[in-house]
């Protein structure tokens, strides 16, 4: 019996590693099998650069674009690569990321594939600097390379990452990733830059509009409801809205993960709403919302609701929209 047994469980691990490794072979197999049509491998890190990508690479057949395997990741903090992911990069030629010390996990990229281009769409772009207001909240700069990593250009420590939110940086982007890109595969380079430059009319439009309503503003401080061009923030990422509207963003408590908000924290919140006439807050629906409802409830604050654009689906205009419906958002915020 108990020989039987251990025969058995013998036999069990037999069969478990041998599925184990025909199922291995299987995925990496297919995976080669991507690399293998001649095309460029491009990976996008995360969503905002993906997009961007996509838009550029349109039509053309000397690329393969794809984007890190969890869409809905959101901001990269605390990002760990999945083995998926892992084999994405291994095939890869050129991997795209924000830049800014947003991938805290590009250190490691580096170390493991030495050979892999690794470029920043915010290269070159002027970022904020982090608010350094509210506590609590995440911060990308932390997250610090650590000298010998690829991406060293520049100190990270205290930069707000989330320039995509801004439509004049996101310009930027674009333009640094069709030169990226038409690096890559020079014999389509006309192409990428033509792209680039339909879809960099398209965003002007929006940029247009929020001159508009940045234009508005300065005419209109003051009447009923809203007061003053100070506003609170739930999120890093909008200090490029208030940067971009002309608005003063004075204290920001960032909501970017679900975490405890303190006791003190709300305290302080509602202590600088009072304080600064604050009579707009914006927030992000996913972190913000209970929040969001006790400051309406405690205060004649209206909080807005603005899109992070860092998940949505992968259609090549879903920046567009999204940000399309911030700016209307906005227009009634503002009004
Ligand atoms: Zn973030």
């Amino acid at each position: 019996m108990g020989k039987n047994k251990y025969l058995f469980v013998l036999w069990m691990l037999l069969a478990i590693t041998l599925a184990g490794g025909i199922f291995t072979g299987i995925y990496v197999k297919s995976g080669n099998q991507d690399g293998d049509d001649g095309k460029i491998q491009v990976v996008t890190s995360f969503y905002p650069v993906y997009i961007a990508a996509k838009n550029i690479v349109e039509g053309s057949k000397g690329v393969a674009l794809e984007n890190l395997s969890e869409p809905q990741t959101g901001c990269m903090h605390d990002y760990q690569l999945t083995p998926q992911d892992m084999i994405m990069l291994s095939k890869a030629d050129l991997f795209l990321v924000n830049g800014g010390g947003i991938e805290s996990f590009l250190s490691d990229v580096g170390k493991s594939y030495p050979e892999l281009s690794i470029r920043a769409a915010a290269e070159g772009l002027s970022l904020l600097e982090e608010s350094g207001q509210g506590s609590g909240g995440h911060s990308h700069g932390e997250e610090r390379p650590s000298g010998d990593a690829v991406v060293t250009e520049g100190d990270f420590y205290g930069i707000n990452a989330h320039g995509w939110m801004d439509t004049g940086i996101y310009i930027g982007m674009v333009k640094n990733i069709a030169d990226f890109i038409s690096e890559a595969d020079k014999g389509n380079q006309e192409l990428y830059q033509e792209n680039a430059k339909a879809y960099c009319e398209k965003i002007e439009r929006l940029s247009a509009q929020i001159e508009e309503l940045e234009k508005e503003l300065k005419g209109d401080i003051i009447n009923g409801r809203f007061t003053g061009k100070n506003i609170v923030i739930f999120h890093e990422a909008f200090a490029y809205v208030a940067e971009q509207y002309g608005l003063t963003a004075v204290y920001c408590l960032d909501l970017d993960e679900e975490r405890q908000v303190s006791a003190g924290e709300v305290a302080d919140l509602l202590e600088e709403l009072t304080e600064n006439h604050v009579s707009v807050v914006l927030a992000e629906e996913l972190y913000g919302k209970d929040m969001g409802e006790t400051v309406e409830q405690e205060t004649g604050c209206n909080v807005y609701y603005l899109d992070t654009l860092v998940r949505g689906d992968y259609g090549a205009d879903s920046y567009l929209k999204a940000m399309q419906k911030n700016i209307d958002i906005m227009r009634e915020a503002l009004q």
